[in-house]
């Protein structure tokens, strides 16, 4: 188990475009260890998603799960790309790994369907929705460089920790990824 260090807003590689991951070494044993570690990084920091630029490596890779109900499974996406968003929208509280102790609302598709590759170097194409579609869309943001507050429509939302959970959390949880 190794935990990675987490890139903090204002390191330049959380703004990048991330490169795609070649099919080819996605099987190899230092690719499936640094997916390892980037769950591991993810759990000890009480996340539900990270991407890889968060751990200073501009690929194009996600790592999230969140146990529960009303969350959802295991998931390691490599190349994702969303291939459709629903016009339904859902507004949900955000946070991030790499803004420490903000909070905000975020306004984004509550459908999408996504297609990449899997752990294995499977292809994937599947449908999500809820706090599902929500951390998948968050986290492909981070592979080109955009950032929860980057899709902040009205900034009068944004609430530091302590406020957050004095004021809001109780009537409105925060997802924090
Ligand atoms: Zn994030």
């Amino acid at each position: 188990m190794a935990v990675l260090p987490i890139a903090k807003i204002g390191n330049p590689v959380l703004r990048k475009l991330a490169e795609p991951v070649d099919p080819d070494t996605i099987g190899r044993r230092a690719f499936q260890t640094f997916i390892d570690d980037m769950f591991d990084t993810m759990v000890q920091n009480e996340g539900i998603g990270l991407a890889a630029p968060q751990v200073c490596e501009s690929k194009q890779v996600v790592v999230m799960e969140c146990a529960g109900s009303g969350g959802f499974p295991r998931t390691v996406l490599i190349n994702p790309t969303i291939v459709y968003y629903s016009p339904q929208l859902v507004e949900m509280w955000e946070g991030c790994l790499s803004i420490d102790g903000l909070r905000g609302k975020v306004t984004r598709p509550s459908m999408i369907r996504v297609q990449g590759l899997d752990r294995e170097g499977n292809p994937l194409d599947f449908e999500a929705e809820g706090l599902y579609a929500v951390c998948i869309q968050h986290e492909i943001d981070h592979l080109i460089g955009k950032l929860f507050i980057d899709r902040m429509t009205d900034l009068s939302t944004l609430t530091q920790l302590h406020e957050f959970e004095t004021y809001w959390q109780r009537k409105e949880p925060a997802t924090v990824i």
